[in-house]
């Protein structure tokens, strides 16, 4: 049996800093700064939605760790599962023929959430990571329109500002010109097109006529290339990475009738608004349009072991299974039994406490009602969120859109750094702060969030106008 008793762990911080700099590549960071900081920050335990740092500081985790721990901290169920899959068949591959009973199960439980919106979603196709989940998509999309006799679809349209990882492919489909600008990216074959991102892009417009606007982007791209050589298009539905960008209600219906009307496939990146994050299984759902591919991860397995997965239409394997010949694609990870163990037990979590339900009809309306107050602050030019997911739009001038001139970009990080001073762990991304708590936050929770977030914006306000 476990132990019940968590360990508390004594840190040698100042070792630890010195290995940091010493060995250490932290992801997605700066190593002129990581050493101007003397290390990374470290974080050594955490329960339900606090994080503790190796200096005994906590913070309340405002962005369930990376969009990613939904059922919170230190659960005892899956670390249990994850034991006894270890003990049991700690790992075994899915190549030529073979499977494990947890992927299995596994996929069956994912196609059941996905057909209850859409039948046609059977299938599932196992990664590690969200970037592999849209790796796999890009190669599938491209072998399905070969065998449909169809080799010239080879465009993926995407949306400026999009986040789809960090590999070749993803970073590719992903339209963050910062990362194209490391690497040579994006690879031929991907187009990005406008996103629906009202408060910075279509400020006053009106959200439908905005709507239109911004999908339309994506037919005249279309027609620009040749609908001919177009295979899909690729969105989140709300984008994460980008800043939270929520589009407004008419745009994904129009985005679906485009990709209908031109035959072309519709694929929704999930790794951020799966399992619960709007308060639906999948975040399509809230807009009850019909994805042919979805990529999912992070709240899969709540982040406690990496796993990702591919849903996949039933058109799509229908084709494979006809054509016959092997999918050269797949990971040594693939339905890693371990990974796929805690992800179903994790699964289980959601639904036996109803964090789902819970969060479209309880906490997601609650932080929606207590972040609008923020609105009031003279810095807000709009607090916005959907679910348990949301940003707060820094401004110079209340009512407006205008950022601190000759600064623009700064005030997210520099609010953010005060948020963390005062024990709430947010995000910032360019001029605004974004939010993804895990969903077993309590009322009283989101209330100190937000108190925190009006406390830092306070204390922002004469540094921001200073600078
Ligand atoms: N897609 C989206 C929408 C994401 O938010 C992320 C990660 N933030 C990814 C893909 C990539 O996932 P990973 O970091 O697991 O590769």
């Amino acid at each position: 049996t476990l132990p019940v008793q968590k360990p508390i762990r004594n840190y040698d911080v100042g070792e630890l800093r010195r290995l940091d700099l010493a060995h250490h590549l932290p992801a997605q960071s700066d190593y002129k700064l990581q050493r101007e900081l003397g290390g990374s920050r470290i974080i050594t335990r955490a329960e339900g939605c606090t994080i503790t740092d190796a200096e005994g500081k906590s913070l309340l985790d405002g962005m369930a760790g990376l969009w990613c721990v939904n059922v919170g901290y230190g659960r005892d169920e899956l670390a249990r599962v994850a034991y006894e899959q270890m003990l049991e068949l700690p790992y075994y591959n899915t190549f030529f023929k073979t499977a494990t009973p947890p992927p299995v199960r596994l996929a069956a439980k994912i196609a059941e959430k996905m057909q209850a919106s859409n039948p046609a979603l059977t299938h599932v196709f196992f990664n590690s990571s969200g970037s592999e989940a849209n790796d796999t998509i890009f190669r599938l999309v491209r072998h399905y329109w070969a065998l449909k006799g169809q080799p010239k679809r080879k465009i993926f349209i995407s949306r400026k500002n999009a986040y789809h990882g960090s590999t070749v492919a993803g970073a590719s489909l992903g339209g963050m010109t910062f990362m194209h600008e490391q690497g040579d990216l994006p690879i031929p074959g991907v187009e990005h097109v406008l996103q629906p991102y009202q408060f910075g892009e279509g400020f006053g417009e009106d959200p439908d006529a905005f709507a239109t606007r911004v999908a339309n982007s994506i037919e005249e791209r279309i027609l620009g290339v040749g609908a001919e050589n177009v295979a899909a298009f690729i969105g989140e539905p709300v984008q994460g990475a980008g800043g939270v960008i929520i589009p407004p209600d008419s745009y994904w219906p129009k985005v679906e009738a485009i990709c209908r009307k031109y035959g072309i496939l519709l694929i929704c990146d999930e790794v951020i608004c799966g399992f619960g994050r709007l308060g639906h299984w999948f975040g399509h759902q809230h807009w009850g349009i019909k994805p042919d591919l979805i990529a999912m991860a992070k709240g899969l397995s709540s982040g406690y072991l990496p796993i990702s997965a591919v849903g996949v239409s039933s058109e799509i394997v229908n084709t494979l299974v006809e054509h016959g010949g092997d999918f050269v694609h797949g990971y040594t990870y693939s339905g890693h039994p371990t990974c796929c163990a805690v992800a179903l037990a994790n699964i289980e979590i959601m639904e036996n406490e109803d964090l789902i339900e819970r969060t479209r009809t309880v906490t997601g309306p609650y932080l929606a009602k207590v972040l609008k107050r923020l609105e009031n602050h003279p810095l807000v030019g709009e607090a916005r969120s959907i679910g348990l997911i949301g940003a707060v739009e820094i401004v110079s001038e209340p009512g407006t859109n205008k950022r601190f001139t000759g600064k623009e970009g700064t005030a997210g990080p520099i609010v953010r750094d005060l948020c963390i001073k005062n024990g709430l762990m947010v995000r910032g991304i360019r001029d605004s702060l974004v939010m993804c708590p895990p969903l077993i936050i309590t009322e009283a929770e989101i209330d100190r969030l937000v108190d925190i977030l009006h406390q830092s914006l306070n204390e922002a306000e004469p540094v921001l106008r200073a600078l």
